[in-house]
């Protein structure tokens, strides 16, 4: 009898670096606070430690490429498109990591535009510029802060991008950063992938595309946490996680999570992660086959209070790859976000729904 099938994607959003208030942040990585801004993608340069890291476990990555309509525009496709096709060329999916970002002359800094009409805009504009730079159109999309609404979606519906994970269900944000960005609100939308209604994003309906959300745990605990810690980075002047990280840095980084989904980050722990592998596994075993959607910031693999790689980092990755290989009663499957989207559609989940 053959196994079931846990099916695993992991995706990474490939902006250049946080906003100034994780620690170190502000004196490597770029400044998004002028126009134009200054953009130094200082994490690139150890890009094929990260590669080389998946390549050991055997794990394609869904690299998520960043473009807006400013302040980053296509300026990362053009100046690494040699390594992004050779990413490709290895199995690697190459998709798209949009963020909807105005210049705000009142506060003089790049801001989550919160105008349905044009963060739509931006999303066209920015699958243009993909298209234009690369060759292709991008099959899978992650919007920059998880950001979502009607017009978004069915934007990205409209120019067929085949799936979107921006979805983290059960999850809401009304802003960091000095309320600067990460607006999203996912508090009702399902656990499972389901084609989107065209009234409502959080619903399943009538659409192409295919919502295929980060994979999530029912935790109480990092919810609290995670509500604290968004409380904390909404103030004006955002450093006040540097104090919290940096008293017992080793017990948050060991034992705490602000999330609850599948988010790989080297200031957390891992412990969530560990019981939402846990759960799609059984759920795998239970129903045939489950799909599993994890997500991480490529530019984690610099660590910006030394300038240097971040094996913390990696060490994070080659565990929860092993912890992959390990499972027993299932047959894990990595796939691009692409591969999953065609897997799950062509498994007829969603008909059973309908
Ligand atoms: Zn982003």
């Amino acid at each position: 009898m053959s196994l079931s099938e846990l099916w695993v994607t992991l995706c990474s959003d490939t902006e250049d670096n946080y906003p100034s208030y994780v620690p170190g942040w502000a004196s490597y990585g770029s400044d998004y606070d002028k126009n134009p801004a200054d953009l130094r993608w200082d994490w690139t340069r150890l890009l094929p430690s990260l590669k080389e890291c998946f390549k050991k476990l055997d794990i394609p990555i869904t690299w998520l490429i960043r473009v807006d309509d400013g302040p980053a525009y296509d300026l990362m496709l053009r100046k690494f498109k040699e390594e992004i096709l050779g990413l490709a060329s290895t199995g690697d999916e190459i998709g798209i990591h949009i963020h909807t970002f105005i210049w705000d002359r009142k506060s003089s800094r790049w801001k989550q535009t919160r105008n349905p009409v044009r963060e739509a805009q931006i999303v066209s504009r920015s699958l243009e510029y993909f298209r234009e730079v690369l060759g292709f159109s991008p099959l899978s999309v992650r919007m920059g802060w998880n950001a979502m609404n009607n017009e978004i979606m069915n934007a990205l519906n409209e120019k067929r991008v085949l799936v979107d994970a921006s979805a983290v269900p059960g999850n809401y944000c009304n802003g960091k950063f000095g309320r600067r960005d990460n607006f999203y609100d996912w508090r009702r939308c399902p656990k499972d992938p389901y084609n989107p209604s065209h009234l409502d994003y959080q619903s399943p309906g009538s659409m192409q595309i295919l919502e295929m959300p980060i994979s999530t745990a029912q935790s109480i605990d990092a919810k609290t946490f995670g509500y604290f810690v968004n409380g904390l980075s909404s103030f004006n002047k955002s450093y006040a996680l540097k104090p919290l990280l940096s008293l017992g840095d080793e017990v948050y980084r060991r034992f705490m999570s602000p999330h609850s989904f599948f988010y790989v980050s080297p200031w957390w722990s891992t412990s969530v992660i560990e019981r939402i592998i846990a759960a799609y596994a059984e759920k795998a075993i239970n129903k045939g086959v489950s799909f599993l959607v994890g997500c991480f910031h490529s530019s984690d693999i610099l660590d910006p209070e030394r300038s240097a790689l971040n094996s913390f980092f990696l060490r994070k990755m080659e565990r929860i790859g092993k912890i992959f290989l390990a499972l027993k009663r299932v047959d894990v499957v990595f796939s691009t976000l692409s591969q999953a989207a065609e897997k799950y559609m062509r498994s007829g989940v969603i008909k059973q729904i309908a």
